[in-house]
């Protein structure tokens, strides 16, 4: 799905880069055991970087939003899908349709779940969710979530108990360590006890998990992680965690170009009286006198936070924008971008997220 490719901004997406960087990751995983989900909301699921996980032998797609699962489907990428937001009330009967397992953390969401799929005459896998401390979705009382397992187990016929999970790192930016995940291992024994057999997963979250398959610290009963943006953008553990020894992870898989519409020297601090800007905010300007700047035709509706846009060239940087512009500050760059100069951006998670789900933001896949 090119959205054409003399058009900016737009979106690159090597796929060979991708490739490698799921190789090197299966290839540790496997080593212990472990099955990686590969988490696709990233990238807005787009299918031509999506079959690139299934030619690596990723079994399992996983997405927040069932529009990107029916998008698979609908472009004939084998997979087991996975829903990994807990799911609405409202949107049960499409989870039955379009979803093979999901993520779950309230009984009456699973009994509901549960009289759908009989009324399709269906059968649907889940992991029950345990919140270690992270504070987002899961069963926060060991007791209720065995209660819960039981119920599944023995009472709701249509649902499959595949496994326990958690999610760390995000709301409480609770670190995922082997302690956490002994924690997470212990509540699923538990329900392994309960139930009386032993369950296919511990799934033990998301990329900030990875380093402990890589140094060899991750609880040998977990054997399921979903990862995202350790494949597409392998910064979080690299620049974040400063985490060495992953130079095997390229950083570069996606690259976010924009197309220069005006350069000029112009003061840096606003001149006239100040209000607020328009996202009605009341930013400070350091006065740092006349400095030649550029904007890029590149802006918060195409990337959420245009301060977020790392630019590759050096000395450039951004100071700031609207929905539609993002202003760089161009002075020290040797030579001066031009009018019509096309300006490469790193992304992140977030700027990803965004410009893979906006069609304003052409796509174009390289290898
Ligand atoms: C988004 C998400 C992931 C993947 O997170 P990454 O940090 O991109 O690896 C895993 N699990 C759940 C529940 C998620 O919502």
């Amino acid at each position: 799905m090119n959205r054409g490719t003399a058009r900016y901004p737009l979106l690159e997406i090597d796929l060979d880069k991708l490739k490698a960087n799921l190789a090197a990751l299966i290839e540790r995983c496997q080593s212990l055991s472990v099955e990686v989900a590969g988490v696709v909301k990233g990238f807005s699921a787009l299918p031509e970087a999506a079959g690139v996980y299934t030619e690596c032998g990723v079994r399992s797609l996983a997405s927040s939003r069932l529009s990107q699962l029916r998008a698979l489907r609908g472009a004939g990428v084998a997979c087991e899908r996975v829903l990994i937001r807990i799911p609405m009330l409202s949107e049960l009967p499409e989870v039955a349709e379009v979803a093979d397992m999901s993520l779950q953390s309230e009984l009456e969401t699973l009994r509901a779940l549960n009289a759908v799929c009989a009324k399709r005459g269906t059968r649907h896998r889940v992991i029950l969710m345990a919140d270690l401390g992270d504070l987002r979705e899961g069963f926060w009382s060991r007791e209720e979530l065995v209660d819960a397992a039981l119920e599944v187990e023995y009472k709701l016929d249509h649902l499959e108990l595949a496994g326990i999970g958690t999610n760390l790192g995000c709301y409480g930016s609770v670190a995922a360590t082997p302690e956490k995940l002994r924690e997470l291992v212990s509540a699923a024994e538990a329900v392994e006890r309960a139930i009386g057999r032993e369950l296919q997963y511990i799934s033990g979250g998301a990329s900030t998990s990875v380093h402990m398959v890589l140094d060899g610290t991750l609880p040998a009963r977990v054997n399921h992680l979903r990862i995202g943006e350790g494949i597409l953008v392998a910064k979080d553990l690299q620049v974040d965690w400063g985490i060495h020894d992953m130079d095997y992870l390229r950083m570069d898989c996606m690259t976010l170009r924009a197309q220069i519409v005006e350069v000029k020297d112009k003061p840096t601090h606003p001149v006239g009286p100040i209000m607020v800007d328009c996202f009605c905010s009341r930013p400070t300007y350091e006065d740092r006198g006349i400095r030649r700047r550029a904007i890029a035709g590149i802006g918060r509706a195409d990337v959420g936070d245009i301060m977020m846009l790392h630019p590759r060239t050096p000395g450039m940087t951004v100071v700031g924008g609207s929905s539609d512009h993002c202003i760089l500050d161009v002075e020290d760059c040797d030579p001066c971008p031009q009018v019509g100069d096309i300006v490469d951006f790193d992304v992140i998670y977030l700027t990803m997220l965004y410009a893979s789900a906006r069609e304003d933001v052409a796509v174009k896949f390289v290898d």
